[in-house]
């Protein structure tokens, strides 16, 4: 009798599977669905620490999403989106997904806590697992959490708190510059809070920040408290990272730009990852180093992180990956 090949299952593949449920996800999972490819949609099981929906439901108000023109609170626009999913027949999990085999197609992929089980099959996946601002922290931050302090200021700088009021960047890199700069359209001014006596941005990029008029870029510099009325923040208590010395740096915002962390755990070792762990797409497509595998959203946007541009690459991976299974079926 031939031996069992435990490779092979019995379970009949997906056309598309899509892991994440930010706006990429939907967005992708909208398309195939209208596209009659019966997506299957994984929203997460507070996976990477973060409801079904994503990044979007730890806000409030989201001002910069073309129709809505009053805004829309960050949970109602992504049950919108989940709706949309829906009613053209994406099958959603409320699951995360913790292990995928990429090796050969159709790719196997488990539930969390199925792993000793026998594998679920797809022929084409795309990932949309987002990212996680880092965040420092610090004594009362959980306290000024959008009260004050932000990941995102391209999503929050223009709300009216921070209007001609002083404000605080901690970070030295690209996003530090570009956010600071960007800040200084609403602020009455801007401070850089360095924790090295250089920055890490780009000549250009930094060359600009440091000569900006509403500008002070403090090296040898970090935040060790927020501070404020109980409320809303109102000041950030600095630390030299050289001498010690602490003091008060009277700001209404603090904004991080130390980095991001992609949702890529799961694939690691599989695609091909840049040196920050971004998963490396095409440029202007979705496609990764393995053929059928997609990404999509903020796990290989490290630059422009809004859910727009998440959408946007959604769509651009539910049609690549429609194209593919068409081209595949017809052969
Ligand atoms: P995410 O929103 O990151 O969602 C990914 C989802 O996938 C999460 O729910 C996660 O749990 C799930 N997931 C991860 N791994 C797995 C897994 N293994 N299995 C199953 N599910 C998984 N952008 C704007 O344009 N305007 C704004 O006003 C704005 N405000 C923001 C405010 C805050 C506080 C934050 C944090 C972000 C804000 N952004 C804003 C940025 C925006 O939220 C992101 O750019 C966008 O949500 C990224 O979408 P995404 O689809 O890539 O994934
Ligand atoms: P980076 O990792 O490049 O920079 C993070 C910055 O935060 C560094 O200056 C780092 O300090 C500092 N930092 C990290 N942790 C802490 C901490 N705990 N306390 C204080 N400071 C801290 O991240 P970015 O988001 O800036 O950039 C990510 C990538 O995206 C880069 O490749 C960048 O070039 C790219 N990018 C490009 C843009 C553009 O070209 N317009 C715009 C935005 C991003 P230290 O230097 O000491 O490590």
């Amino acid at each position: 009798m031939a031996p069992i090949d435990t490779t092979k299952t019995a379970s009949k593949p997906h056309e598309v599977v899509i892991i994440g449920s930010g706006p990429a996800g939907h967005t992708a999972a909208i398309y195939l669905a209208r596209a009659n490819l019966s997506p299957v949609l994984f929203e997460g099981l507070l996976a990477n620490g973060f409801a079904p929906g994503g990044q979007l439901t730890t806000t409030t108000d989201v001002e910069n999403f073309p129709g809505f023109p009053d805004g829309i609170r960050g949970s109602e626009i992504m049950e919108k989106f989940r709706a949309q999913s829906v009613r053209f027949g994406t099958t959603i999990h409320t699951e995360t997904i913790s292990k995928v085999d990429l090796s050969s197609r159709p790719f196997k992929f488990w539930r969390e806590g199925q792993e000793d089980q026998e594998p679920e099959l797809t022929k084409t996946i795309i990932f949309a697992t987002g990212a996680k601002a880092r965040r420092m922290n610090l004594p009362g931050e959980e306290t000024y959490w959008q009260s004050g302090i932000s990941a995102c200021a391209v999503c929050d700088g223009a709300v009216p708190i921070f209007r001609n009021r002083p404000l605080a960047v901690v970070g030295g890199g690209d996003s530090a510059a570009e956010e600071a700069t960007y800040l200084t359209k609403y602020g009455s001014h801007v401070y850089v809070l360095v924790r090295r006596d250089e920055l890490r941005a780009s000549k250009i990029m930094a060359q600009r920040l440091l000569s900006h008029p509403k500008v002070t870029v403090l090296f040898n510099t970090i935040p060790v408290e927020a501070k404020g009325d109980g409320e809303l923040l109102n000041a950030v208590r600095t630390k030299d990272t050289k001498t010690g010395e602490e003091k008060d740096l009277e700001v209404s915002g603090l904004f991080y730009a130390i980095g991001h962390e992609p949702a890529t755990a799961l694939v690691k070792g599989q695609v091909d990852l840049d040196e920050d762990g971004y998963i490396i797409t095409q440029p202007g497509t979705s496609y990764t180093s393995v053929k059928g595998v997609f990404a999509a959203g903020d796990v290989q946007d490290k630059r422009y992180r809004q859910a727009i541009t998440s959408a946007g690459t959604g769509c651009i991976a539910a049609l690549e990956a429609e194209r593919l299974l068409a081209e595949e079926e017809s052969l």
